[in-house]
C-alpha cells in the first residue's frame, strides 16, 4: 500500500484554521475502501506518485474550502488528485480510472481563479450504495 491514512485527511486549511479534521469511524472505513479499490490500483498501474490534494473534510473544513453542501468528501468517499499543473498526467489518470476502475463520480475540475486543474474521484463501497459511474469531463469551480 502506497498511501497512509494521514494523507487522506491532511489539510493545510484545517491546520491554518485550527480545525480538527480527523475522520469519524464510518468516514475512515470509506477512505480505506476508496484507497483499496481506486487509489492503490491507480498508483500501481501508473507506477508514479499520486498526491492527494484534498481527501476527507469534516463539515467545518468543507465549508471553509467552499465545498458543496452534500460533498462526498464529508463521508470519506471522495478525494481530489493533485496533478501539479501536469495536464497530460492528469488526463492519463482520469482516463485510466474511467476505463479500468470502479467509481461513483469522476470529475475533471478546474478553478478559473487559480488556473489549477485536478481530478475528483469518489467511490461507494458496494454494500453501502450504488456506484453511478458518472463522468464529468469539465467542471468549473465557482
Ligand atoms: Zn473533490
Amino acid at each position: 500500500m502506497h498511501f497512509s491514512i494521514e494523507e487522506l485527511y491532511a489539510s493545510q486549511t484545517a491546520k491554518a484554521k485550527g480545525i480538527d479534521n480527523k475522520p469519524d469511524f464510518p468516514s475512515l472505513i470509506n477512505l480505506v475502501y476508496l484507497c483499496a479499490y481506486v487509489l492503490e490500483p491507480l498508483r500501481v498501474a501508473m507506477n508514479e506518485p499520486i498526491k492527494i490534494g484534498s481527501g476527507y473534510r469534516c463539515p467545518k473544513l468543507n465549508a471553509a474550502v467552499g465545498g458543496v453542501s452534500n460533498s462526498q468528501h464529508m463521508k470519506g468517499q471522495a478525494v481530489d488528485l493533485c496533478i501539479d499543473g501536469d495536464l497530460k498526467k492528469g488526463k492519463k489518470w482520469f482516463a485510466y480510472i474511467r476505463d479500468h476502475l470502479p467509481f461513483d463520480q469522476l470529475i475533471w475540475e478546474h478553478n478559473p481563479k487559480t488556473g489549477s486543474y485536478w481530478v475528483h474521484v469518489s467511490f461507494v463501497y458496494p454494500d453501502f450504495g450504488k456506484n453511478r459511474r458518472n463522468v464529468i469531463d469539465l467542471l468549473e469551480k465557482k
